[in-house]
């Protein structure tokens, strides 16, 4: 989906989203009418359209007034901001982290905002690569810097509950912009500053 303000109202989509999670219900086995089931369709509706509430935001509402100028151009860094995604080919978890550095043109964000700004993109199904990516060129697109550098560090369960299996295996992705992608200084300085030893 393109543009975030096109879903239906919750009203319009809860009977057949609970009718639909009846349906899985009864297809895995269970019997959607006993006792500790009967309102599971319920909270499922309900908890899958928050976990995507991110379709319902934009970057104007959630950077609104809040990007200034100063006159330093030394690089921003935010680390470690918490992420907690669903994967679009299975609906099931990621979690992980994020990296954001950019090196402003006049132009920043309050710290805070790039947290909302992950987590906006985060709560829509995904893919890491393009999480990634959406977070780099949003934040390319609203301060217009030097140059933006984007890592995410993520544990996909698709992988850890079923498929391979591996409990411990994370996958990282990165999107370079600007001076971030051209300037070999700047992309070790930045991979430099975010680095530590693991992640959980
Ligand atoms: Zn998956």
């Amino acid at each position: 989906m393109t543009n975030p303000h096109d879903r239906p109202p919750a009203e319009a989509v809860m009977p057949p989203m609970m009718d639909a999670v009846a349906t899985l219900l009864r297809g895995v086995g269970e019997d959607p009418a006993r006792d500790g089931l009967e309102r599971t369709p319920e909270r499922v509706a309900k908890a899958l359209r928050f976990l995507t509430s991110g379709y319902d935001q934009s970057l104007e509402t959630i950077l609104n007034g809040a990007i200034f100028n100063v006159g330093h151009d030394e690089m921003v860094l935010v680390r470690d901001i918490d992420l907690f995604s669903l994967c679009e080919h299975h609906m099931l978890p990621f979690i992980g982290r994020a990296h954001i550095g950019y090196i402003p043109d006049r132009k920043v964000v309050g710290l805070s905002k790039l947290a909302r700004v992950v987590e906006m993109f985060a709560r829509r199904l995904q893919v890491q690569e393009r999480l990634t990516r959406q977070i780099a060129e949003a934040v390319q697109e609203v301060l217009q810097p030097h140059g933006v550098g984007v890592v995410i560090e993520a544990s996909h369960m698709c992988m850890i509950m079923r498929g391979v299996q591996k409990p411990n295996s994370w996958t990282v992705t990165s999107s370079m912009v600007g001076v971030f992608q051209d300037n070999l200084n700047t992309r070790q300085e930045f991979l430099n500053l975010i680095r530590h030893k693991v992640m959980f």
